[in-house]
């Protein structure tokens, strides 16, 4: 008999997510999580990779369905095969590689069965990223010639191990064993008994690869006690072997200068990314709470009206990053040339704003040294070039009335504003790292703007910590934002010397950055 027909619609693909750090998950991994219609995951340590999910991209949470109880394979296997087979495209994301304990095989025969066609994308295995951000060397020409990869089965209830530990002694090399944590008493018993010394050298190391990875080192008689004073938990890798007991020295890992501490960004979605790189590069875990959005210019007329005279201008005035990313994207959407920008000279509150203007081979005449609105006034008028001159200033929906009073009645300028976007409070309720922070709170919370400020004021109610919680300083990036919070009752723990992401990891680093 012909096997069931292999349909061409849809296809799934198995994907390694990795252990944690985002940066370990694939090239291949990335693009599909990019490409495809669907992602369907659970128990992910790290929900930030679904941060690479498309525009329309749907996402599915099969450990989590809300009022429903988590789906067991079979249900998982259905909702692969039922969607497969209605044209999309799915990325079933599994934390590190999906055949290292994943079940893959599982779900590949159901998608067999169904004649649903997949491919499987490979990942790092939790007991190869735990090792490498350990420093743990796996195998030596000396000490270690195999390893095993082992599970232990955390279920508590269940009876006994799997597998006969007392075997996996007596084979000797690395031994790896995953979901032990529950177990860790016998497995270590179990051990021993099978002929391993109490001295051999072992290690635990659990949330590897995250921001929250702990681990121990010690000789496997002692790994109980270890494990337990360090309170480390699951989900955690547990090493035995002499190649273990080369560990490095170099703890380059937990010695960035932010490990073990958790900041939250509140910028626009989809604008937190280079601060919130730069914290995590640092070694920082980094919670992502928006406060603020972006809406684009709604108001036609004016921009017609502000591009009709756009040559007229002897100075063109942008107060905001945001702003000036938004009149490009205006402007090309009018002209097909930049020459049609004119011979005007460009003014930018802070070097972040400069750096979009620069970006299209435009000059910037006037950075003011200290970013405010009202240096950039005070600055553009001891330039001595406002008298009479048409000023056009680029803001967001929040007027910029002291600059433009400043520019017009000191300067002497003629000024026309340009709100070309406008921005909203963003409900907090909707982040995905709010549980998080309201159980586990932060270090620090970082305003980039006064909007951000005031919308955290707004919604004081909903962002009330759990007991227990880290309360966090307030981190301001500027004296604008600064002076918000303050009126609203709110202490300002720390302030960037200047309005720049590079100046806010600074005075991060002063605050809560360990030498290294
Ligand atoms: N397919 C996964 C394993 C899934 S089983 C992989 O290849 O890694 C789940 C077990 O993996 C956990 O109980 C734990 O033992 C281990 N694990 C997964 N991620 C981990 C991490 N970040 N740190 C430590 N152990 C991890």
């Amino acid at each position: 008999m012909l096997g069931p027909e292999i349909t061409h619609t849809g296809k799934v693909y198995l994907v390694g997510a990795g252990p944690g750090d985002i940066g370990l998950v694939t090239v291949k991994g990335r693009d599909l999580l990019a490409t495809c219609d669907l992602i369907v995951y659970d128990n992910l340590f790290n929900s930030s990779l679904l941060g690479y999910a498309g525009v329309g991209c749907e996402l599915v949470d099969v450990g989590k369905i809300p009022g429903r109880h988590t789906l067991d394979q079979a249900e998982i296997n259905q909702i692969l095969v039922e969607q497969a087979r209605s044209g999309k495209t799915i990325v079933r994301l599994k934390g590190g590689d999906p055949s290292v304990f994943g079940r893959c095989g599982e779900e590949m025969t159901a998608l067999d069965a169904a004649g649903v066609s997949y491919e499987l994308v490979p990942g790092v295995t939790a007991a190869l990223g735990c090792a490498a951000y350990a420093g743990i060397p796996l195998t030596d020409r000396d000490y270690g010639s195999s390893i095993s990869f082992l599970t232990g089965h955390e279920d508590v209830e269940k009876e006994s191990l799997r597998i006969n530990f007392g075997k996996f002694a007596a084979a000797g090399g690395t031994l790896c064993v995953y979901m032990g944590m529950g177990k860790l008493e016998e497995i270590v018993e179990k051990l021993i008994a099978g002929g391993l010394s109490g001295d051999k050298p072992s290690a635990i190391v659990s949330n590897g690869t995250l921001p929250t990875q702990r681990k121990v080192l010690g000789p496997l008689g002692e790994l109980v006690d270890l494990a337990r004073s360090e309170g480390l938990e699951s989900p955690a890798v547990i090493f035995v072997g002499n190649a273990v007991g080369l560990a490095g020295k170099n703890q380059w890992f937990e010695e960035r200068p932010f490990f073990g501490r958790r900041f939250v960004v509140t910028r626009p979605k989809g604008q937190s990314s280079s601060l919130k790189g730069m914290l995590e590069n640092l070694g920082a875990e980094v919670l992502e709470l928006p406060l603020i959005r972006i809406l684009p210019s709604e108001d036609r007329n004016l921009v017609t009206e502000a591009f009709a005279g756009i040559a007229t201008y002897e100075w063109i005035v942008f107060t905001s990053a945001n702003g000036a990313r938004e009149f490009f994207r205006l402007f090309f959407k009018a002209f097909e040339d930049i020459r049609s920008f004119g011979p005007m000279r460009v003014a930018c509150v802070g070097e972040a704003t400069a750096a979009i203007v620069r970006s299209y081979n435009l000059q910037v005449e006037l950075v003011p040294l200290v970013s405010t609105a009202e240096d950039l006034a005070r600055s553009l008028i001891a330039s001595d070039s406002l008298d009479s001159a048409n000023v056009l200033v680029v803001t967001g929906n929040r007027n910029r009335e002291v600059l433009v009073e400043l520019l017009e009645t000191v300067g002497r300028a003629i000024v026309d504003t340009f709100p070309v976007y406008g921005t909203d409070f963003a409900d907090v309720v909707e982040a995905r790292n709010l549980p998080d922070f309201l159980r586990r709170g932060a270090d620090a919370v970082i305003f980039n703007s006064s909007s951000a400020a005031l919308s955290y004021v707004e919604q004081e109610e909903d962002l009330k910590l759990e007991d227990g919680a880290t309360e966090p300083l307030l981190c301001s990036m500027g004296p604008q934002t600064s002076k918000t919070l303050r009126e609203n009752g709110l202490k300002v723990g720390i302030e960037a010397e200047t309005p720049s992401l590079e100046a806010v990891v600074d005075c991060l680093l002063k605050k809560f950055g360990r030498s290294s």
